[in-house]
């Protein structure tokens, strides 16, 4: 299994490089998160032991049970290992991709490190308001997820609103806005999902040129495993990838 990951990623890692390349970008510039939301969790370990921690769930129950694994077998491994470990403990850095319900906010923000999936001023205040309490140090770093595809059972903020939500989550002191999520429509169709991370790039600059979302707003979540050379080439920064890695 974990050979089998080795070599989708590596094979992930050379196409995204080629698209960097064909734009001009430097490969460093983009991250893969691994989206393991079919997976067991040992093959969340595999990725872990091969130096992934990048790792994104789209419901919040999964992420934080396996978390609560990952953490266990690490403090395992931890006690049982001469000292210092042979290979370093490496821990998930876990991004929240899927829609959130503001009732789970309060169990994730202990765990998470990106949401990518903020589509409401009620959510990013729900968000703002618990980590106050949580009494969290670093601010919750956060994306805006628009529905550049415009179909109606999408979650997402209407390409018109986005400015108007940026420009209201800039006074809420624990959000730290740092990009702009989409996802284009299911389909075999490259142009039609080309159009779709071309408008959210676009949105994403104007929104920079305001000045409106701070110095770390400099990421672009697109692409999954159809289409992320697609992303790659219309700016992506973070390509949300599963199948494409198990298969
Ligand atoms: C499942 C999921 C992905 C990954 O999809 P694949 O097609 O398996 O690569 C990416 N983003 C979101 C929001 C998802 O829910």
């Amino acid at each position: 299994m974990k050979k089998k990951i080795a070599e989708n990623l590596n094979r992930i890692k050379g196409e995204v490089a080629e698209a960097c390349s064909r734009s001009r970008r430097n490969p460093s510039s983009v991250r893969i998160i691994a989206v393991t939301k079919t997976v067991e969790v040992d093959t969340i370990r595999a990725l872990l032991e091969l130096g992934h921690f990048h790792i994104g769930e789209s419901r919040v129950q999964e992420l934080i049970q396996r978390n609560a694994m990952i953490q266990e077998s690490i403090s395992r491994r931890k006690e049982l290992a001469e000292e210092p470990p042979a290979t370093p403990v490496v821990r998930p850095s876990w991004h929240m991709i899927g829609h959130l319900q503001r009732n789970k906010v309060k169990q994730l923000l202990p765990i998470v490190d990106f949401i990518h999936s903020v589509d409401s001023l009620r959510l990013a205040e729900e968000i703002n308001t618990n980590a106050a309490k949580l009494g969290l140090v670093k601010k919750v770093r956060i994306f805006l997820q628009v529905n550049t595809s415009n179909e109606k059972q999408k979650y997402g903020l209407a390409v018109g609103a986005v400015g108007a939500l940026a420009e209201q989550i800039r006074t809420l002191p624990n959000l730290e806005m740092v990009g702009l999520m989409t996802m284009a429509p299911l389909t075999e169709d490259r142009e039609m999902s080309r159009f779709c991370f071309a408008r959210c790039r676009e949105i994403f600059e104007e929104l920079r040129g305001e000045k409106i979302c701070g110095p770390a707003f400099n990421h672009l979540s697109m692409g999954m495993s159809q289409d992320y050379v697609t992303a790659v080439e219309e700016g992506a920064t973070m390509v949300r990838i599963g199948t494409a890695l198990f298969e």
